[in-house]
This record gives C-alpha cells, sequence and structure tokens, in this order.
C-alpha cells in the first residue's frame, strides 16, 4: 500500500496556485466541509503506533508530504531510520533538496519536484530565484549518487504553454529530470468565476496536448524510447492492454494519507476534512482500510475506465460548479481520443522492435495524478 505521510503544513515558499490563492480563493466548495481546525501543524503522532501500523503491510511505500516535509527533514530522517519500511518517496519543491544528504535522498525510490517549465514560467508561480535553486540542487543530488525516479512535476494554469514546457523539461538534460508529470490547477478551490479557463483550455491546452503526443510518437520512432510523460504512459499502457482503470492516482484504494495526528484520509489534500477520514493509525489495520467510492457526476460518464474519475477530492468537494467541471472532462475525453488515435502506429513500433511494452512500465501510484 501507498500512504502519503503530511510532515508538516508549512512552506517556505508562496506559489500563486496554492497559498498565494489562499486569501481571494478559499475551497468554497458545492458542498459544506467540516475542517478540523485542531489539526497539529506537524506531524506529532506515537511512533510506536506508526510502526505497529506499517509493520501489518506486507509492502508499504511511504511518500513524505506537506506543506513542504523538508521543513521537518529532521523527522523525515527519523523515519527513514526507524520505520518498517524500504520504499520512500517524497513530494518536495526542491529548494532544501540540497540539505537532507546523500544517505537519505539515495534511498528515496523517487523523488517527485515541482517544476512549471522555463525558469520564467516557474518564477512567475513559485518566486524568484526558484527555478535556479530547485536545478543548482538537483545538480547537487545527482553528484552525490541519487539514481532513482526523478519526476519534475509540474502545475499548469492560463500561463503555460502546455507544449512549450513539457518540451523543455523533456529537453534540458542537465537538469536530470527522467520523467515529467503535469495537473491542471483547476476544481481545487471556488476560483472558476475568477478564472478564463474554458478559453485558454479550448485554444490553448487541448492543442497542446494533441502537438504533444505527436511530439511523443515522434521521439518513440525516431530514438527508439518511450518518454516518461505520466499523463501519456500509464494511460497509453492500460489503453494497450485495454484495461480499464480505478481513480489513477490511488486515493482511497491503494494511496491513502496519514495525517499529522494519525488519522487517516484517502488523499493529501483532505487535511483537517474529518468526515472524510477513513481511520487511524493507533486503531486501524493497513490491510482492511474501507475503499472510498465515488460518488458524484463520474459514476455515470462512458469515459470512467479510460479516467478514472480524476479527483476523489473533487468529487467531495465540488469546488467548480457542474458547468465547469465539464469543460475540464472536456479535456480528458479529449487525451483519450487522441491517444487512442495513436494506438496504432503505437502497435506498430512495439511489433517492429522499436519500442516494448515493458518501456511504458512504471511504479502505480506514485504520486503522479496521471489525468491533467
Ligand atoms: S511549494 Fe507546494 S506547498 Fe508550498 S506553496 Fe508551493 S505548491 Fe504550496
Ligand atoms: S471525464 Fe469527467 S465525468 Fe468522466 S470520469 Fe473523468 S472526471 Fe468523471
Ligand atoms: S487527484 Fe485528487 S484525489 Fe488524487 S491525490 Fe490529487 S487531490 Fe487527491
Amino acid at each position: 500500500m501507498f500512504y502519503h505521510l503530511i510532515l508538516t503544513d508549512e512552506c517556505n515558499l508562496c506559489c500563486t496556485y496554492c497559498r498565494g490563492k489562499a486569501f481571494e480563493a478559499l475551497a468554497s466548495g458545492e458542498t459544506d466541509v467540516a475542517i478540523d481546525e485542531s489539526l497539529p501543524p506537524d506531524f506529532s503522532c506515537d511512533s510506536g503506533d506508526l510502526c505497529r501500523f506499517l509493520e501489518k503491510d506486507v509492502d508499504p511505500c511511504i511518500t513524505f508530504y506537506g506543506g513542504e516535509p523538508l521543513m521537518r527533514m529532521d523527522l523525515v530522517r527519523t523515519i527513514m531510520d526507524t520505520a518498517p519500511v524500504r520504499r520512500f518517496m517524497i513530494q518536495t519543491n526542491g529548494t532544501l533538496l540540497d540539505q537532507l544528504g546523500s544517505d537519505y535522498v539515495n534511498r528515496m525510490e523517487t523523488l517527485l519536484v515541482s517544476i512549471d517549465g522555463p525558469r520564467e514560467l516557474t518564477d512567475m508561480h513559485r518566486g524568484a530565484g526558484t527555478f535556479d535553486r530547485v536545478i543548482r540542487n538537483i545538480g547537487t543530488i545527482i553528484a552525490g549518487g541519487y539514481r532513482g525516479e526523478l519526476i519534475a512535476r509540474m502545475t499548469v494554469t492560463e500561463g503555460t504553454d502546455i507544449r512549450e514546457a513539457v518540451r523543455f523539461l523533456a529537453a534540458n538534460r542537465y537538469h536530470s529530470f527522467g520523467s515529467i508529470h503535469w495537473q491542471i490547477d483547476a476544481d481545487f478551490t471556488g476560483d472558476s468565476s475568477m478564472r478564463k479557463f474554458s478559453r485558454w483550455l479550448s485554444t490553448r491546452y487541448i492543442p497542446g496536448v494533441r502537438d504533444l503526443v505527436g511530439d511523443w510518437m515522434e521521439i518513440m520512432e525516431t530514438e527508439g524510447r518511450v518518454p516518461r510523460w505520466y499523463p501519456f504512459l500509464q494511460t497509453t499502457l492500460d489503453l494497450l492492454q485495454d484495461r480499464p482503470s480505478r481513480l489513477r492516482c490511488g486515493c482511497g484504494h491503494a494511496n491513502y494519507t496519514i495525517m499529522t495526528d494519525g488519522h487517516i484520509a484517502p488523499c493529501p489534500v483532505m487535511i483537517g476534512m474529518k468526515d472524510a477520514y477513513i481511520g487511524h493509525i493507533g486503531s486501524s489495520d493497513p490491510r482492511n482500510l474501507p475503499v472510498v467510492e465515488m460518488t458524484g457526476s463520474c459514476r455515470r460518464c462512458d469515459i470512467l475506465g479510460f479516467c478514472g474519475g480524476r479527483c476523489l477530492y473533487a468529487d467531495i468537494v465540488r469546488p467548480w460548479p457542474p458547468e465547469e467541471k465539464a469543460v475540464i472532462c472536456s479535456s480528458v475525453r479529449d487525451l483519450r481520443d487522441v491517444l487512442a488515435s495513436a494506438l496504432p502506429g503505437i502497435r506498430r513500433l512495439i511489433d517492429s522492435g522499436k519500442i516494448r511494452m515493458e518501456d511504458f512500465s512504471h511504479t502505480r501510484y506514485n504520486g503522479c495524478e496521471i489525468i491533467p
């Protein structure tokens, strides 16, 4: 099982689509959500409870999460030293990565590092100097021997040229991102009326993704490799194998989140959403955690098997009204259509030996939400 472990609410950045938004567009959804205001800001569970809980899981994988989890790198080190866990991952903004120490960094199976694309775009959202600091730190950990999976984790907004941003990250080999994932900033807070989302999605994002699929195929054809662009990688593998998917981030069925007080939620974003909690590490058995099903319109969607439902948090909170959610869904449908039309070409490349089916393999539920 995969577990996000919330280490702290603290962060040393104030990104425009996250904390920078907090005062202008609070998460006011269609549904009333009770938030537990007494949740401790930092992880403060009994370490014995945590170890006893994890011991019952045959293959637990912990992903450190925040805020910025490296604001509490003391906890990262302690948990890596003491928890009965072999597999660790982290979702980090990358600004403190150089300080964790190679003994710990090199044990991480996967590092998801937030970066939005080129310097100007990244710094516009994440603060001046962030891009250079992250790239410098990536160089430091590579020099220190890190050889695990390094995923560039992009947040995509109306300011993003998706094709340019992905191609930039894919082409700039000096920073060593072997994998790229992106997530659209949509249906997350009650900000839909303040956005020009629909026009950007139809005129910029969807055409950009179509072009990117073409770029992806061209690299397979000319270089004989499959770029690890997660929104394409997992979905295409499932289309090739004619396999439907549950919620692709794994939340509520393969991926759970341990809050700072030990409560267990289906998703790392459901901080303090006590009505959504499904247990506590002091009393729950990881082998019997309940599966949390989607409840909204996704259940009736004809492409649910491809999409998986996109986001359980949005399904519960419903930050955007149905007509705005439908706009997002149009991009999911277009992604399905463009990948489906690429399948014959991909099968031909596999049959010819140019690429292999194994080239699409990856770790599911590693923190990539998959459906942007
Ligand atoms: S680094 Fe992450 S947690 Fe911190 S403000 Fe940015 S998006 Fe939010
Ligand atoms: S496309 Fe939209 S309605 Fe369909 S499963 Fe995905 S999120 Fe749900
Ligand atoms: S996609 Fe939604 S449910 Fe999944 S991790 Fe992200 S916020 Fe949570």
